[in-house]
């Protein structure tokens, strides 16, 4: 089945890390690599494909990089100069094999695998439009939309026939594609979701950030820009711009969240960002405490900013064990809150009597901050505050990170009283939004015209949702029909 809800069990949305190298003997081995640095991107599944220039390999699999693809047999197994890799997130929901990516079909042109970070906003329109003119899908991921798109076009060369497809989808994608001729990796026009471009020796390097080179020893050359096609056919490369040029809008949340600390995005180190991000909300929403303290990892170069501006000492008061995986990855809402007991101890020594100023980078649906206040108050802690570096996350994002639906975001149903109520803190708030884009080195963000896309805390999306206004559509005509019964 192929759901009109985004979030129901069959649902679109992923989130990911790509990275694929063109023109290196053993590319598997890199790619496998590669895909470890990029394992934060995506937990729960892992795909390489490789071409030996005859034929494609292709090995995918449910669960991490490390177990599957360390395998001196597997890696063996995909033999070539060329090879892409996939890591995937869902939270909940169909975690079938056959979602796994590369994707890879035969195409009149020959093999074509693709690895794909993002997420397309008008998938479900263009999938039942396919289906009712033929097109048999395999999966229920709106990246083989894209597939059945060049499948089907009417021009003549795979490159124009790929244009032809990427000018009918809507939403984000970076994208890594392998065919007999060479890669083509490309982002979407608003570069949504990053993708950089590295060269190791001759060979050239796609990955989701930069960390993804520094594990291989690649350097950085520069960034695939918003709506460029980089074309790698040998030695050979080549850059189009088929698209309408327009403002870029990167994803914001990369910075507050999703990137690793070490990667370089747009330009901007994300540590020096996170850190900035501290800096702006101990300016906006001071407080007298004793003791700065981040929630592990994710709150820690927040918190150096903001400890570092306020004077106040930062300190390690709440320990993580590093043998559970994030918050979100484990569906079902039971076993998240177990992984949040699993996942953080106080540092009880430390805590005790202390006024605390807690940082954390997002709160999204509570479930973390509510366990950490009382886990410092059990501690003895004498007043909790809680500090959020990224504004309060209202808004669903439809371009592949997972937030969930509106209905569970605590922003989106509580005012600030009601959620410090909730999480049971002396006091809490956020950045603003204006201090979100200073951190970038922006001005006010009305002021630059919005240079990111901020859409989880704005709901100003920077690309039609024709699935989601379709599905409105069809809520509201039931509506309409149940009130008219
Ligand atoms: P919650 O517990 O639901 O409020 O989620 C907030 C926690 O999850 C924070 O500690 C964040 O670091 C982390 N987080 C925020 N967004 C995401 C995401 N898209 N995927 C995984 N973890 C996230």
């Amino acid at each position: 089945m192929f759901s009109t809800n985004p979030f129901d069990d069959d649902k679109l949305r992923e989130e990911c890390g790509i990275f694929g190298v063109s023109g290196a003997d053993g590319a598997a081995a890199l790619v496998a690599l590669g895909l470890h640095a990029l394992q934060h991107r995506g937990q729960e599944a892992a795909g390489i494909s490789s071409f030996d220039g005859v034929q494609f390999h292709t090995h995918r699999a449910m669960g991490h990089v490390a177990g599957n693809f360390d395998r001196p047999d597997v890696i063996e197994a995909l033999p070539g100069a060329a090879a892409v890799g996939h890591v995937r997130y869902s939270t909940s929901g169909e975690t079938a094999l056959r979602n796994v990516q590369p994707l890879y079909a035969e195409l009149a042109s020959g093999g074509f695998a693709v690895a794909h970070n993002g997420n397309l906003s008008n998938a479900l329109r263009l999938r039942k439009d396919l289906v009712r003119t033929g097109s048999i899908f395999q999966s229920t991921s709106d990246t083989e939309v894209i597939i059945h798109l060049v499948a089907t076009s009417n021009y003549r060369t795979l490159l124009d026939r790929f244009i032809d497809a990427l000018k009918q989808v809507e939403g984000a994608y970076s994208l890594i594609c392998m065919t007999p001729e060479g890669m083509i990796a490309c982002r979407d026009p608003l570069g949504i979701r990053p993708l950089v471009m590295g060269k190791l020796g001759d060979s050239v390097i796609f990955a989701s950030e930069t960390v993804a080179l520094d594990v291989v020893g690649a350097e950085y050359v520069r960034d695939v820009e918003p709506g460029e096609l980089v074309i790698v056919k040998g030695t050979e490369l080549r850059s189009i711009r088929p698209f309408t040029p327009n403002a870029p809008r990167p994803c914001i949340f990369e910075y507050v969240y999703f990137s690793r600390p070490d990667s370089i995005s747009g330009g901007n180190s994300v540590y020096s960002v996170r850190k900035a991000i501290g800096a702006e909300l101990a300016i906006e929403n001071p407080v007298d405490a004793d003791l700065v303290i981040p929630v592990p990892d994710s709150g820690v170069p927040a918190a150096i900013g903001y400890a570092q501006q306020s004077g106040i000492p930062f300190e390690l008061g709440i320990i993580r064990s590093h043998y559970v995986g994030r918050t979100f990855i484990q569906p079902g809402d039971k076993v998240r809150h177990l992984g949040v007991k699993l996942k953080h101890n106080a540092n009880r020594a430390l805590i005790e009597g202390k006024r605390i100023v807690l940082i954390d980078d997002s709160i999204v649906r509570g479930t973390t901050s509510l366990k950490i206040v009382q886990m410092m108050r059990d501690a003895g802690a004498a007043e909790v505050h809680m500090r959020i570096a990224s504004p309060p996350t209202r808004h669903s994002c439809f371009y592949g990170v997972d937030t969930p639906e509106r209905a569970k975001l605590l922003a989106a149903k509580l005012d600030l009283g009601g959620m410090t109520e909730y999480i049971q803190a002396d006091s809490l708030a956020f950045v603003s939004i204006d201090g979100l884009y200073k951190a970038l080195g922006e001005a006010e963000r009305a002021a630059v015209r919005p240079k990111y896309c901020d859409a989880c805390f704005t709901g100003d999306y920077p690309t039609p949702l024709t699935d989601q206004d379709e599905t409105r559509t069809v809520d509201q005509l039931a509506m309409l029909e149940e009130r008219v019964g």
